[in-house]
């Protein structure tokens, strides 16, 4: 209840207030703010995946200013030495207005990226464009298979279904990269699973299942639990080093963050940035009232 009042009343503050619960999580507006991020994270031996804010757009236009707000965004971290790679959104290059604009969109992020050998990642979004973001992800693979990577979400029943699917794609010179995620929309019971426990089982399996086949993971959660069971199975697969990573959210349980590095694992942050951070934050709040109660907590830990 306190949540769900504090997100209807949220969009009717100033946005310097909103920014007040925001800016953990959020690196900055710009380009410039997002290196400074990823800069400091390189230097505890962090990655970073960056993302500029913006999804749902309304018009084309909108679509093609954010592909250019990407083509800067990898000129300053290749000329900025960052350890990094991108993380992008579909709709936010127009999946939803017309899935070829956006598929050129992102291809030619993806044709940047790869001449710089780096990495675009393609963020799992509702259940209404996952299919289509497969589609996508399929297609972009067959043209640059070491520099795509896709997002798959365990809340949903079809999820294992999707990589048995997808493993024909994997070979050992250009394995197939998932991220996997617990998933953060809030979706019918048809389509996703909602207890905890289920979840987390499926998490779990779907990791085994990828390490077995020798994909390349990445388990992006803050759950203890999950990242415990992680470490079993990366030992009990031997998987080696360059074969995963974990993965975690900009502000999210740094001390957790910090112990995984220390404990020698492979750490990469999520760093959101952008002019859209406001909508950002409003939307995601309004998706998920659960992330309320973090954004508070993280404001009482601050003092
Ligand atoms: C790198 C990365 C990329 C992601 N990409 C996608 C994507 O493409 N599509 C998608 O649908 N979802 C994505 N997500 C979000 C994900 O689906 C979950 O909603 C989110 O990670 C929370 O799930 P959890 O696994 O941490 O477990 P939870 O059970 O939600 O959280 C475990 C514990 O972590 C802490 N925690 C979790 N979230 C927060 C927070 N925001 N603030 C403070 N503490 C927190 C709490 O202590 C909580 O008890 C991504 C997450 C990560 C880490």
């Amino acid at each position: 209840m306190f949540n769900k009042f504090i997100v209807s009343i949220l969009p009717y503050f100033p946005e310097k207030f909103v920014w007040i619960f925001s800016r953990s999580y959020i690196a900055g507006e710009t380009i410039d703010d997002a290196i400074r991020a990823s800069k400091n994270l390189n230097s505890r031996k962090i990655k970073v995946t960056l993302d500029v804010l913006g999804e749902f757009i309304s018009t084309i236009e909108e679509a093609e200013a954010n592909k250019e707000e990407y083509l800067h965004l990898i000129e300053a971290v290749t000329k900025n030495g960052i350890d990094g790679n991108y993380s992008v959104k579909p709709t936010s290059f127009g999946l939803l207005i017309d899935k070829n604009i956006c598929y050129n969109h992102i291809r030619e992020i993806t044709a940047k990226a790869a001449s710089v050998n780096s990495f675009i990642r393609i963020d799992m979004e509702d259940s209404p464009c996952t299919d289509l973001e497969i589609e996508l992800f399929r297609k972009l693979k067959s043209e640059f298979p070491a520099n795509v990577g896709l997002v798959l979400q365990a809340y949903l029943r079809k999820t294992m279904n999707d990589i048995r699917n997808l493993t024909d794609l994997n070979n050992p010179e250009t394995p197939l990269s998932i991220r996997l995620c617990k998933g953060i929309y809030v979706e019918p019971e048809s389509v996703a699973y909602k207890k905890y426990e289920e979840i987390n089982q499926h998490f779990l399996e779907e990791i085994e299942f990828m390490m077995r086949n020798k994909f390349h993971v990445a388990i992006a959660t803050h759950d203890k639990h999950l990242i415990d069971e992680s470490y079993r199975l990366i030992e009990k697969y031997s998987v080696p080093e360059n074969m995963y990573e974990f993965q975690m959210l900009y502000g999210v349980t740094p001390h957790l963050r910090d112990t995984i590095v220390n404990d020698g694992h492979a750490m990469r942050i999520y760093v959101p940035f952008g002019k859209d951070w406001f909508g950002y934050s409003t939307r995601r709040l309004k998706e998920n009232p659960k992330m309320a109660s973090h954004i508070i907590k993280a404001i009482f830990y601050k003092g």
